[in-house]
């Protein structure tokens, strides 16, 4: 079986996503001075670009990082040693919050949500009620849990808070620019967020938005930091600079596919991807497939779908990828023999969709399952045409 070498590849998988060729090239310019005119001016235009995504008047840090350290940055801006939180896990990276505030010594108190599922806003709210010294700093929410396929309603998960002073910190690594998120108005306190999933550049870049009253708390806060202080981060941005020497190619490439999401529209971009999102779990589900998350919270950027018995999916991804050029991912922790995982965020469109679940059929056909893709494909007839005539 020949190898279908990676630049020919689709990558189906929830990050990092397939980048433009326009934002690939813009990636290959020679490196500039960061304490340069030209490049405060490119920063200037990624934050405005960066606020209307978030959705949001505050400043949005431009972090050399990944996700990741996005994550960790909330953490120890916001927090102190032995602060009392609230975590919201639905998946592995709800864990990843936990295991990074326990790693900087906060006491972390779980509120559990069955995986598969959503965090129940009402259940939040009980268990603020019963906090009557208001105890809890901070509430860590995932927006989209890219481990179970899940969307978070995160305006709910806000509003569940009532007058509770907890901060909503929320992890938007897999759904910003995808999926709605409205800062300012849904009262979030932290966003994280990274270049390398809708926003469709390449990894390397990381964001994190704080409210009024984020920066306030910020002020008192005493775990540890260096590479991470935000207060100093956005003393650097204000004047168009970032502290440290920033990953210049991959700024150059946001730069591009920011551009090109502006110019699409953040409405539409939410609009394709609910509706690819859609088309496919619709379709997998006509093949005979079964998906793994609840029908009320299946994330809009990738679908988790439950391994076939009989099928050997290691061998399935290994087909697909050399066989059809086409990129799936696997389960993560204690999914990992449970599900797969195809993503659909970014620079993906029906075409895509099209042929990997076309791909996807004759594999599992090949392994035994019996894949109904005629039917599968036919929700996507009417619908991909218009597309690829438009
Ligand atoms: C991808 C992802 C992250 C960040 O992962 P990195 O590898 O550190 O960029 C965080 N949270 C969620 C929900 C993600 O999907």
């Amino acid at each position: 079986m020949k190898k279908i070498p990676w630049q020919d590849q689709i990558l189906m998988i929830p990050g990092p996503t397939p980048v433009s060729s326009q934002a690939l090239l813009a990636a290959a310019q020679p490196m500039m001075n960061h304490r340069s005119s030209d490049f405060k001016k490119m920063m200037e235009e990624i934050e405005s670009g960066l606020k209307q995504v978030f959705q949001t008047q505050s400043s949005v840090m431009v972090l050399t990082t990944s996700g990741t350290g996005a994550m960790e940055a909330c953490i120890v801006n916001l927090l102190s040693p032995g602060d009392k939180i609230l975590a919201c896990p639905n998946g592995v990276f709800g864990e990843r919050f936990i295991k990074i505030a326990k790693a900087y010594q906060a006491n972390v108190e779980i509120l559990e949500s069955p995986l598969g599922q959503g965090v129940d806003p009402e259940k939040l709210k009980n268990r603020l009620k019963e906090d009557s010294k208001q105890e809890f700093k901070a509430i860590l929410i995932t927006h989209n849990e890219t481990s179970t396929g899940v969307e978070n309603n995160l305006k709910l998960l806000s509003s569940a808070r009532g007058n509770h002073p907890a901060l909503m910190v929320v992890d938007s690594v897999s759904a910003l620019g995808a999926s709605e998120l409205k800062m300012d108005e849904w009262k979030l306190d932290a966003v994280a967020s990274a270049s390398q999933k809708a926003l469709m550049a390449p990894p390397g870049l990381a964001f994190v938005a704080f409210s009024e009253r984020a920066w306030e708390a910020a002020k008192s806060s005493k775990m540890p930091k260096f590479y991470f202080d935000l207060p100093m981060a956005r003393e650097f941005q204000s004047k168009g600079e970032t502290p440290f020497t920033p990953a210049l190619p991959v700024l150059y490439a946001l730069q591009v596919s920011l551009r090109s999401l502006m110019d699409e529209g953040l409405d539409s971009s939410f609009s394709r991807h609910k509706r690819m999102a859609e088309l496919i779990q619709t379709s997998l589900g006509k093949m005979g497939l079964k998906l793994f998350a609840h029908p009320e919270y299946r994330s809009k950027t990738l679908t988790t779908i439950e391994i076939p018995a009989g099928v050997d999916v290691k061998k399935l991804r290994e087909m697909m990828r050399n066989q059809y050029g086409i990129v799936i991912a696997g389960g993560q922790g204690s999914l990992t023999d449970k599900i797969f995982r195809i993503g659909h965020m970014g620079c993906v469109g029906e075409k895509e969709l099209l042929y990997t679940i076309s791909s996807l059929g004759k594999t599992l056909q090949e392994l035994g399952f019996n894949a109904n893709t005629q039917e599968a494909l036919k929700p996507f007839e009417a619908s991909s045409l218009a597309s690829i005539h438009h």
